[in-house]
Order: C-alpha cells, then structure tokens, then sequence
C-alpha cells in the first residue's frame, strides 16, 4: 500500500503545484512530481491550505450540547418557556439539560420561575456563557448535601435563588454527568478544515482530561489539541497526546476586579514558567486586565480571550507588551442585532473590535468560543470582512478586514497565536485543508461548503 498522497493542481500561495505527503509530512511541492506509487487527487485548482486552528473552544460544552435542549436559536419567552416545558414533560424522573439560556431574550430565571415551567422535574439550565447555571428546586434538592458551596446564590432572606455561579464541575460530580461522544464534535471540525484546537476551558480536571484522552486515542477526535485547563500537576497526564497552553485565568465583574491580585496571579504563573490567558469580556475587565499586565509585566505567549469590549487607550500598552487578543468575529453575525439594541451607546465603539487593533500593532487571533458561538470559521471569517449582523445591519464598519487577514488568524500556531501564519511548504507536518475553488473566488464569499478534504497528520478526516 502506498504511504504517499498527492494532490496535483492544487493552488498554493497563488501557485499552481502538486503537493506530495509522506506519512504525516509534506515532503515535495513542485509543478512536476512523479506520480509512481502514489495515492494521486487532483485539487482542480482549488486552494490547499494549512488545516485551520480554532485558538478558543470548549470540546465537552459542545459535545453536551448536541445531548440537551439548545435554548440559544429561542428568541423570546414565549419559546424558551415551550421548550423547558416539552422537555420537562418527556422527562420522567430523569434530568432535563439545558443550555444556551440568555436573559436579554429569555427573561430573568430563578428556580420559582424554572419551578413554575416545570414542577418537580430536575431541570439545570446554563447559562450561555457557561459560567452560570439556574437549577429547578427539584434539582437543587437534588445536589444539595447539606452544605451549599460558595457560588451558589441567596436571596435577602438566605434563601438559594437556584443560581449558580462557577460551580461546572461541583454541578458535574454531582449530576453523574455521561460523558458525551466527541465523535460528532470531531467530525463537524473536520468538515470545516479545522486540524487543530485550543480548548480554554479552565480547571479541566482529571476527569475531563480523560474523556479527552480517550477521543484521542481511539480516533473518535483527530484535531490536535492544545488545553489550557491543566494545572501544573496534571501535565503528565496529557504528554504525548495534548499540548499545554498558557494557565486560563478569569478575571470578571462577578469575582471581583482587582488589578493587584490579578498581577499578582500572573507573576506566580510566569514565575512558574506558564504564560496565562485571561478571560475578559467588559470594559471593566479588559482595563483590569490591561492593568495587572502593566504591573506584572508579560510573557511570550500571554494572551486574553474575548476583550470584547477593549477601549482603544489600551492598544500602545498591549502592543507594547505583545499581549495577543483572542477575539471572536462570528458573534458580530450571531449576536451583532442583540448588541446594538443594548450594548450602551459608549461601549459600542469598542465592541469586537478588529481593524484597529492590527492597526494599533496589537496582536490578533481568532476562535469561535463554541458552543456560545458556532464553531465555523468561514462564518467568523465572513463576519470579519462584512461586520454584518444576522439581519443584516453594520456592527463596526471601521473594524472590517479583509478575509484574508481574517483567515490568517485561523493559521497561526496554537502555542504563538499572534505569530506568523503557517504555511504549506516542504516539512511541514501534513495537516491540510483543500477547498473546492481558488482562495480568492472562497474569500469573496467565504463559506464552509467550500471545504473538500481535511488531512490531520496526513491522515484524511474529511472528504
Ligand atoms: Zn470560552
């Protein structure tokens, strides 16, 4: 059997070469390869790229939420309340998940709303920004020991509002969470061009770790995989199979924004040889953040996820300190309507900004943060150069890129996402994406269904 694949005709860089992979490498690309004893596929001309890395994710959150109720394609109360209630009526005894709940659509939840939809069914729904749960009284019961942890809300008179605050993996060990199928979440990855990911979730834990492992191991997952949710004792547990990334560190308005405490977090990763990445969304947390890294001053490899709203007085101090932004274009389309309406007047021209940030010399990469955003690139890269909304307004013409700089932040290296962009050239390991066209006719409009093979390691995952 033949250890070798070429693809003739395909567009690389604006040329028009045959690549030839061994094993997992690229080990040729020139106009006239011989073509003896190889697996041969004529691209026709379509682009070969480097396989696309999606630098934010959350892998478990979008395997569970293939399993739950998906609340976020609700736009009103009306539907949201259906929803609860039809799954809480085929329920039984068992548990209802939720997920994708957003107050600005859905109403304000508490358990008394939650125990009215569904009675004494166990129903927890999270939060769209997977940080926060609401649980029925049924399910509360459910998990309460006795004591109840911090995070866990009370109203006036002490009572648990059914609100949960950071509680993931308290809430998992006690539900006796089945582990989901990673298979599917591979598959969808793949069909994308995707060979690579970062998973941001933070404190994964052994248990997750495993589940991870596991996907790896038995194929079912063939990106690779960069975690930032492992802490310094669990890195034996991912040698071999996962890369580490810098520590995930949330700084928010929730826990508490103080710039000295989080500088000093920082100075204890750097110090322990780990860059961090820090999420932060608002105002608020991005000029905290900004802040702690004056003081502590930053590291290769830094990062912050989201800066969503990053007023532009920040920009020469992250230049300068060569923090990388991880930012999130596809929620200009899917959540783009929803900001205008109540984003305040003053946060808007700071809102998933893209443009001026490169123009500041402020590093930039992207990922989807899926499941809170979908996962697709071409969507994101799409909503990078158009800024448009799903109804088709404007969020932030000024902030329009052109797709390719867009794609480029989908081609950087997992461990330097700011970096240069990857490129197919001889040595480089054999993760690839063929598109159906040549990359300019793609990037005029830029959608998924151009995407006709994936290779991982030179191993092809979707065709
Ligand atoms: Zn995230």
């Amino acid at each position: 059997m033949s250890m070798r694949t070429v693809i003739r005709n395909a567009e690389v860089e604006g040329r028009r070469v045959s690549v030839v992979i061994d094993r997992d490498v690229v080990v040729e690309l020139a106009e006239f390869v011989d073509l003896d004893d190889a697996d041969v596929i004529d691209a026709q001309g379509g682009a070969l790229l480097p396989g696309l890395h999606d630098h934010h994710v959350h892998l478990l959150a979008m395997a569970a939420r293939r399993e739950g109720v998906d609340l976020d394609p609700l736009n009103d109360r009306q539907q949201f309340e259906l929803a609860l209630q039809q799954a809480a009526a085929l329920s039984g005894a068992g548990w209802v998940r939720a997920s994708g709940y957003d107050e600005h659509r859905h109403g304000e939840l508490d358990r008394h709303r939650l125990d009215a939809l569904v009675g004494s069914r166990k129903v927890r729904v999270q939060h769209r920004s997977g940080l926060a749960w609401i649980l029925s009284s049924a399910a509360l019961e459910a998990v309460s020991d006795g004591e109840l942890p911090e995070g866990v809300e009370r109203d006036g008179d002490g009572q648990p509002t059914g609100r949960l605050l950071r509680l993931d993996g308290w809430l998992a060990e006690r539900v006796g969470v089945v582990t989901p199928s990673l298979s599917e979440v591979g598959s969808d990855l793949a069909g994308f061009g995707i060979t690579g990911i970062t998973d941001a979730t933070p404190n994964l834990g052994r248990g997750r770790i495993e589940v991870l492992r596991q996907a790896k191991a038995d194929g079912s997952l063939p990106q690779r995989l960069t975690l930032l949710g492992v802490s310094d004792d669990e890195r034996a547990a991912v040698e071999g199979w996962a890369m580490i990334g810098p520590a995930k560190v949330l700084v928010d308005e929730v826990i508490g924004l103080d710039p000295d405490l989080l500088a000093q977090l920082i100075t204890a990763h750097h110090a322990a040889g780990r860059a961090v990445a820090i999420h932060a969304v608002s105002r608020a947390e991005t000029v905290t953040t900004a802040t702690a890294f004056a003081l502590a001053g930053m590291r290769e490899g830094d990062r912050i996820e989201h800066g969503s709203v990053l007023p532009s007085d920040l920009d020469s101090l992250l230049a300068s300190e060569r923090v990388t932004v991880i930012i999130q274009p596809g929620l200009v389309h899917e959540r783009g309507d929803h900001y205008l309406d109540v984003v305040d007047s003053d946060d808007l021209p700071f809102l998933h900004r893209a443009a001026s940030l490169l123009n500041a010399g402020v590093r930039v990469a992207a990922g989807s943060d899926a499941p809170v955003t979908s996962v697709d690139p071409w969507l994101a890269i799409a909503a990078a150069s158009s800024r448009s909304t799903r109804a088709g307004k404007t969020l932030g013409g000024a902030e329009r890129v052109d797709a390719e700089i867009a794609l480029g932040w989908f081609l950087t290296d997992p461990l330097d996402p700011g970096g240069s962009v990857r490129r197919v050239r001889v040595g480089a390991c054999a993760d690839l994406c063929l598109l159906d066209a040549p990359l300019a006719t793609v990037l005029a409009h830029p959608d998924a269904s151009h995407v006709r093979m994936t290779w991982v390691g030179g191993r092809l995952v979707h065709s």
